[in-house]
């Protein structure tokens, strides 16, 4: 006798709850465009799959006391569009009774995704593929170009008026 797939048993409303709409209707759509690569799963609460976003991510999806946990080598990290599309194709490959492999203990994305869950003070080295060399800080412009234009010294501007109004002394 086989136990339930804990895969299988997630509604639509759970995945909502999870991630929420937005995030949800990202993953669908990633899931959609055949973005979800390589899925394997690693035990039976576990998914493990890469993700063809700006970037390739490793991905992975565990189900702890009924509900999904994603991370991901993307930016985001854990509960991300990601991790909805890997969820989201195994659901489909179990609709569809393909076979899902079982993961190869050497296979790099367990070390990719144990270095995230482990080292997640230290994310910023996982955020370099976002950072872009060419956009520094020329963009900065001097503080004080406006100061002293466009100004006129009151006193200076009566004491024009009072020229004005008498122009000639007897
Ligand atoms: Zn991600």
């Amino acid at each position: 006798m086989k136990k339930k797939n804990p895969f299988a048993v997630l509604t639509w409303q759970d995945l909502e709850s999870w991630v929420g709409l937005k995030t949800l209707s990202r993953g669908k759509a990633y899931q959609k465009s055949s973005a979800v690569q390589d899925l394997a799963v690693a035990g039976k609460s576990r998914l493990i799959a890469w993700v063809q976003g700006t970037k390739r991510y490793a991905t992975e999806v565990e189900i702890i006391g009924g509900e999904p946990n994603s991370g991901c080598t993307c930016p985001v990290g854990i509960e991300c569009k990601h991790g909805v599309a890997v969820l989201l194709e195994y659901i489909e490959a179990l609709k569809q009774n393909k076979e899902v492999p079982l993961i190869n203990p050497e296979d790099p994305r367990l070390a990719l995704l144990d270095d995230i869950l482990e080292v997640d003070e230290e994310a910023d080295d996982d955020i370099e593929d976002e950072y872009d060399p060419n956009s520094r800080m020329q963009e900065e412009k001097p503080q004080n170009q406006q100061s002293g234009s466009g100004r006129v010294d009151p006193e200076q501007r009566g004491s024009r008026a009072i020229q004005g109004a008498c122009p000639i002394r007897p």
